[in-house]
């Protein structure tokens, strides 16, 4: 196959640690060809989000469809989408185009707390996207978010939530159990075929800024070199993985700092 052609559809961070800048460095460093639709402005440090200037929903769909008369995709990742006309454009966007595999970071607030979809707009995910994506990736409080449950405190109840979004529409979940205490970091992945456990031990750092981006854009750029989502997974935890280790030896900033690319 020749060179993957991964396209994202997120909120730019001007502080370069997550969102369209992470997910471009994910794809250069897998070898991908990145594009971007940028679907938010933030102003952005280390030290959290201060501003948010969501992009105009036609102008969105504009990025998308030129970008889609020219340049083939085979694989698309989606982040932050700010808010529910942006959910609208994009899901209308995916349905005008066939993407092969679309993989859904269902992004909802920053570490640092500051939102990053309104409200109203989880509804939007939940009925719009839900069935366009071929993969969602959500961390616990995302899917009790979509789910209107309370946030997994086990793996028990997480496998049980994957399943839940996958009798909602989703056609494969990958739960994100980061946020689960303990020293191992589990991930759950839900498919029609069955359930299977990742579990790595935790990495102690406080540098985690843009995990979720850096994970969602690698599933994206190895999916289409990879025959399923299960080592499709597998090799992109390995990215993330190196990258988080190596986070410590950064030093960016004055707040919670990037992962290593
Ligand atoms: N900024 C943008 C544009 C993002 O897309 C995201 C996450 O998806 C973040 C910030 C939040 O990153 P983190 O929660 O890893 O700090």
């Amino acid at each position: 196959m020749s060179r993957v052609h991964a396209l994202t559809i997120a909120g730019s961070d001007s502080g370069g640690g997550a969102g369209i800048q992470a997910d471009l460095k994910t794809f250069s460093a897998l070898g991908a060809y990145g594009m971007s639709v940028l679907t938010a402005l933030t102003a952005q440090s280390t030290q959290g989000v201060f501003a948010v200037h969501p992009v105009p929903p036609d102008f969105v769909a504009a990025q998308l469809d030129t970008v889609l008369a020219d340049i083939r995709v085979d694989a698309a990742k989606l982040g932050m989408l700010a808010n529910a006309e942006i959910v609208h454009a994009v899901a209308d966007g995916l349905r005008r185009h066939a993407i092969e595999h679309v993989v859904l970071d269902t992004v909802m607030i920053a570490k640092g707390g500051h939102p990053l979809l309104a409200l109203d707009a989880v509804e939007a995910i939940r009925t719009q996207l839900l069935p366009l994506a071929s993969l969602i990736t959500p961390n616990l409080p995302e899917a009790a978010a979509l789910l209107d449950c309370d946030v997994a405190t086990t793996e028990t109840e997480m496998c049980r939530q994957g399943r839940a979004l996958c009798e909602a529409g989703a056609r494969a979940v990958l739960m994100k159990g980061g946020h689960l205490d303990g020293d191992i970091c589990p991930d759950w992945l839900i498919t029609a075929d069955g359930e299977h456990r990742f579990a790595d031990a935790r990495i102690r750092t406080k540098n985690t800024h843009g995990t979720g981006c850096t994970l969602s854009a690698a599933l994206a750029a190895l999916r289409p070199r990879h025959a399923d989502w299960t080592t499709t997974v597998d090799a992109a935890r390995a990215y993330l993985r190196a990258a988080i280790s190596e986070a410590d030896a950064l030093q960016i900033g004055n707040g919670i700092g990037p992962v290593h690319h």
